[in-house]
């Protein structure tokens, strides 16, 4: 049995906004129930006045992107010869190339589509396709080139304030020899999880969150998050996987069918930046029995001269999230918009 823990506290106030009078709002304490950890909602928090309101900016397309496809050829980085021999990977209107400033061991950058300025919902399931085969192509030319190097995410930064540097639409991959925090401890209380219980936590959550389930595909459980790390959480549980290794060309087509969904449904909502994490096992380990590759995604203010950030002292410093929503009101209105298959 998943628990999901939450317990509420009132905040009492005399409200200026209500010439004074006695107010109340209430906070709901969430833990996640993987990992332990507290968000806290408050739907008010929303509603707060904001000292510098500004427009959204207009993005428009820049004549000098290096990501466009005039320049690709001539401004992007090649791989080094020892580990993709053709320079870059590839795949359709996908090309995969390694990032100019890198964090990470093996570090690329993938651009997603030709049009620099392709909203979230104009990144189709044939782009997310090309760009998961081929940067699992990249993952095995790493693995050959050096064993160690294990531990591989696929991400992406989509606008500014999900910290993309450039506008036109692109992913990220790392290869590292040791996880990061995240996917330890979710390794870790995956690991415990079935110690505890004799049972699959992901399984579980995909069979007892019916609360926040979004939609279902084949092999594929999409739910709102019932302790969102930020606004809009949604997580993709792959059942039965755990590693990049183990996907098979249908199981990648309905991953990438399944991306270009969330998105066109968040963009409908009007989300306009964000970030997504696929968090698998280590590459060539099979870790099924316990954990089950899953992608996050979340969504990030819109880009504005002068916007509120939604990381603050609470997230950073406390590593607490505070979210001005409830997950069961968005998993219903992404059942609304989500296109069908
Ligand atoms: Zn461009």
């Amino acid at each position: 049995m998943v628990s999901f823990n939450s317990y509420r506290e009132k905040s009492f106030l005399k409200n200026p906004l209500k010439d004074f009078r006695e107010d109340v709002q209430e906070v709901e304490y969430r833990q996640d129930p993987l990992t332990g950890e507290w968000t806290r909602l408050n739907i008010d928090r929303a509603k707060r006045p904001h000292q510098a309101p500004s427009k959204p900016i207009k993005i428009t397309a820049k004549k000098d992107c290096f990501f466009c496809k005039k320049h690709i050829e001539d401004k992007t980085p090649k791989f080094s010869k020892s580990v993709v021999p053709e320079g870059r990977i590839k795949s359709g209107e996908f090309v995969l190339f390694p990032n100019l400033f890198p964090f990470a061991a093996h570090h690329a950058v993938g651009v997603l589509t030709e049009k620099h300025d392709a909203s979230l919902s104009k990144i189709t399931a044939k782009m997310w396709a090309d760009a998961l085969t081929g940067t699992i192509s990249w993952f095995k030319k790493v693995q050959a080139f050096d064993s160690r190097m294990r531990f591989a995410s696929i991400d992406m930064n989509y606008m500014m304030p999900a910290a993309a540097s450039v506008i036109h639409p692109h992913m990220q991959a790392t290869v590292d020899k040791f996880p990061t925090n995240q996917t330890n401890l979710i390794y870790r209380k995956s690991w415990e999880y079935l110690d505890a219980t004799q049972s699959n936590f992901w399984g579980e959550l995909c069979k007892e969150d019916n609360k926040r389930k979004i939609f279902n595909s084949r092999n594929i459980s999409w739910h709102a998050s019932f302790a969102p790390k930020a606004a809009n959480e949604v997580i993709g549980i792959l059942k039965g996987k755990s590693g990049f290794f183990d996907l098979s060309v249908k199981n990648i087509e309905e991953l990438a069918s399944g991306l270009s969904k969330v998105f066109c449904a968040l963009e409908k909502l009007g989300v306009r930046s964000a970030n997504m994490a696929l968090i698998a096992s280590p590459l060539n380990e099979d870790l099924s029995h316990f954990f089950n590759m899953h992608v996050v995604i979340i969504s990030r203010p819109e880009t504005k001269e002068l916007y509120t950030a939604d990381r603050g002292f609470m997230e950073v410093l406390h590593r607490e999230s505070i979210v001005s929503y409830i997950p069961e009101d968005f998993a219903k209105r992404m059942k609304k918009v989500i296109p069908d298959a």
